[in-house]
């Protein structure tokens, strides 16, 4: 059993502070001051006695933490952080802040955590994608994105799981940290202010609907055929849009909620008036949100972004149909805010 305290659910904690004879409620001292107090040593923990901490210690508890390598800070407020694990690899977390004078001023913010080291399902307009697969992430890596930049910056108020990797490839530690996020005694963000994103791994969408927890679901749609999506999102040939839709129904037939479709313009690939016809043809009868978000291009990148003039067009189309539909403003291009840019870029370096 792995030993990372940081890494494990208050129910968790409280067994191994049974096992070592202890009184159970000393694990909610444990779990408070790893995910609100941001501490990274067990002798911090100090409502625990000295002999207490000693002894977890001695018996190879610790606490995880990442380490950052870098932070980059755009004029419009994004900022990017790359860590660095354990065992060397490194990920990226983007602070999407919604406020006038930056990420300290702002009263929402909003955090954009990977799941994987790499992926490898190999979208065509996806950075991460050049770099390959390495592994998956731990929960405690995942949430200690969070603490660590709400440490910087001060509380995140949402989450989405939708930086590097596939979150629902990486099932257990997803649901895992999304519950330590979302724990009263802890970090306590609200379910509703948790969302997942997936490339759509149907059997992981369907998993979800039977969680206890439903955090909000996001389809990365991208294209309205499966011809056009295959070729965009190689997934979707394992994962057809029949199926993926099905799934998504199931999804919404248990939890009730609104789905979210993203959906990167790409320039004269997929936001035709066309494409935005067939998309409405598809998404009829799905309670349902369209995010439209610009293709933000990275180095030796085959597309480019639509233009605002052609996505305000496709935008139209999507309301006259009754389809709910904001367009995300690309945020932080001067930092290379793109999921996976500055870990490419690194890479490149090592
Ligand atoms: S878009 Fe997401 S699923 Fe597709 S390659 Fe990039 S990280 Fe992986």
């Amino acid at each position: 059993m792995d030993k990372d305290l940081k890494d494990k659910t208050l129910g968790e904690l409280e067994q191994i502070v049974v096992e070592l004879g202890q009184k159970k409620y000393l694990a909610g001292y444990i779990f408070g001051f790893i995910h609100v107090e941001n501490v990274t040593e067990i002798s911090q923990i100090t409502p625990l006695s000295k002999a207490f901490r000693q002894q977890l210690s001695e018996q190879g508890y610790y606490i995880s933490a990442l380490t950052i390598t870098k932070i980059l800070t755009d004029k419009d407020g994004t900022v990017k952080y790359l860590f660095t694990l354990a065992d060397g690899s490194r990920i990226e977390t983007v602070l999407l802040p919604e406020g006038k004078s930056g990420p300290m001023d702002s009263h929402r913010k909003t955090l954009c955590i990977s799941t994987q080291v790499g992926c490898n399902l190999g979208c065509s307009f996806c950075a991460t994608a050049k770099i390959g697969f390495t592994r998956n992430l731990t929960a405690a890596e995942i949430v200690d994105q969070v603490n660590v930049v709400e440490a910087d910056t001060g509380k995140i108020t949402n989450v989405v799981y939708m930086g590097m990797g596939e979150p629902l490839l990486n099932y257990d530690a997803v649901i895992k940290s999304a519950g330590i996020l979302n724990h009263p005694k802890g970090k306590n963000i609200g379910i509703r202010h948790i969302t997942i994103s997936t490339c759509g791994i149907t059997a992981g969408i369907k998993k979800l609907a039977q969680q206890e927890l439903h955090p909000r679901l996001a389809i990365s749609l991208n294209a309205p055929t499966d011809a056009l999506r295959t070729q965009l999102m190689p997934i979707n040939a394992k994962y057809p849009l029949a199926e993926l839709f099905k799934a998504i129904r199931v999804y919404q037939n248990s939890t009730h909620q609104r789905v979210t479709f993203e959906y990167v313009m790409i320039k004269g690939i997929n936001d035709s008036d066309e494409h935005a016809k067939t998309l409405v043809k598809l998404l009829h009868g799905f309670m349902c949100h369209v995010n439209l978000i610009e293709h933000n291009p990275y180095p030796g990148c085959d597309f480019a972004g639509s233009g605002s003039e052609r996505i305000k067009r496709f935008k139209t189309i999507l309301e006259r149909a009754g389809i709910e539909t904001t367009v995300r403003f690309r945020m932080g291009r001067g930092i290379k805010a793109a999921c996976g840019q500055l870990g490419a870029e690194q890479l490149k370096k090592q």
